[in-house]
């Protein structure tokens, strides 16, 4: 599949970071997991961590397939409110898969933490603000769901919200536990930590059969080289689809620019949050670390071939929607990237075995907030390889 455009803004500004060499000969190992994008990457540190022989393969080079056009906003908020979860799995599970959400994000950032190494991550927070005034009675809805179950948020009326954020708008929901990362340098760095603990990486090396049976997995590649594993996990994000009978990801495209960097990033609007709307599809926007604004938006269903066509307009008019919004910032754009993502029924993420692949997980990010839902994939596999429950496996599992 056809997962991005040419030049996401992560691959210009690092280049590849890290090459490894492609499979020559047959191998044997405890774990393979196929597909080395953030969730593959999150995957390996996890069980390297945990003391697992494992082993990453990828068909790409490290981190170019979704990942590379991630905006890589870091939220706890699932693409469907709490209120609107709750109608659709019940209180129980909505609470828990936003509690979920909600404690991940410390997760992630005492990984990056442990990694030292450049990663991007910075807490900040995050604003979601009501795009028409119908909107504000379902915020509100939601901000009194996420108090119930212990989520903190701050409503910010029209006044502050013009006052904070310089935008002429009807107010919005205030939460502080947030952040932004560098998801193609956070792969990396989790590679490369996992690999000093003896993880073997093995890029550009296609997988073109998977054999399952009760004792073992085979996978072999394209150069018909052998990988013999006790167990497999799919992490090939939106690719992973072709492994399973049930259709569970609906296709979309979607665009993203970043700006020439400003002179300062300090203070542009309130801490600098990561900024979202309530309109369907969402506006977003957040600052990186090199002074520059990245916006995210304007989704639709085009083919990756008619999605890249659309970018230059599409880029028009993601910086005209900005400018609108804020317009005493001078956003001119740098560069500008279109990527495809998936999206679920019910805005969670597929983790789990499916019955026809035995020995088999897959961990699917799917979802507006994929790598929030990759460190509970790592996670919840990395606890059924070493035979323990997680209590959570079943909110995410194929037959919910
Ligand atoms: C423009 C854009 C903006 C986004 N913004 C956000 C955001 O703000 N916040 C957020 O949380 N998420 C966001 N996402 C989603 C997020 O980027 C994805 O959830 C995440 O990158 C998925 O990572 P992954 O590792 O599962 O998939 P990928 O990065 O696609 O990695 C899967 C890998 O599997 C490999 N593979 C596939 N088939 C094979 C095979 N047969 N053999 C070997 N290897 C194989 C591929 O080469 C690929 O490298 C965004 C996505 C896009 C496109």
């Amino acid at each position: 599949m056809d997962l991005r455009s040419h030049y996401p803004y992560w691959l210009l500004r690092h280049g590849i970071i890290n090459v490894y060499p492609p499979l020559t000969e047959n191998i044997k190992t405890d774990v393979v997991v196929m597909g080395g994008g953030i969730t593959g990457a999150l995957l390996a540190w996890h069980l390297c961590q945990a003391g697992i022989a494992a082993v990453v393969v990828d068909k790409r080079h490290i981190g170019m397939g979704s990942t590379a056009a991630s905006t890589a906003m870091i939220q706890y908020e699932i693409d469907i409110p709490l209120y609107q979860l709750e109608k659709i799995t019940g209180k129980k599970n909505a609470a828990q898969s936003y509690l979920l959400c909600y404690q991940s994000l410390l997760d992630l950032a005492s990984i990056c933490k442990s990694l030292k190494a450049y990663t991007g991550f910075a807490f900040k927070p995050s604003f979601q603000q009501a795009s028409f005034k119908k909107d504000i009675a379902g915020l509100k809805k939601e901000q009194a769901c996420r108090k119930k179950i212990g989520i903190p948020t701050e409503w910010l009326d029209e006044k502050i919200m013009q006052d904070r954020f310089g935008i002429n708008k009807y107010g919005g929901l205030l939460s502080e536990r947030a952040a932004e990362l560098d998801p193609y340098g956070f792969t990396h760095a989790l590679l490369y930590a996992a690999v000093q603990k003896g993880l073997r990486v093995f890029d550009r090396t296609k997988i073109t059969a998977i054999e399952h049976s009760p004792k073992k997995v085979t996978l072999t590649t394209e150069d018909k080289r052998k990988i013999q594993a006790k167990y497999l996990v799919i992490a090939c994000g939106y690719e992973s689809q072709q492994y399973i009978s049930k259709t569970v990801q609906r296709l979309h495209a979607t665009y993203a620019i970043v700006s020439e960097p400003l002179s300062t990033a300090v203070g542009l609007w309130y801490k600098n949050c990561l900024m979202w709307e309530t309109r369907l599809p969402y506006l977003y926007f957040r600052t990186t670390k090199d002074n520059r604004i990245i916006i995210g938006g304007k989704d639709d269903d085009k083919s990756p071939a008619a999605r890249d066509a659309a970018l230059p307009q599409k880029a028009k008019l993601l910086e005209k929607a900005f400018n609108r919004l804020l317009p005493h910032i001078a956003f001119k754009t740098d560069f500008e990237w279109a990527g495809t993502f998936a999206s679920t029924k019910d805005g969670l993420p597929y983790i789990g075995v499916v019955p026809e692949h035995p020995r088999t997980f897959f961990g699917l990010g799917l979802g507006g907030n994929g790598i929030t839902f990759g460190i509970l994939a790592a996670q919840i596999i990395r606890d059924r390889i070493l035979g323990k429950k997680n209590v959570s496996e079943n909110l995410f599992g194929f037959n919910r």
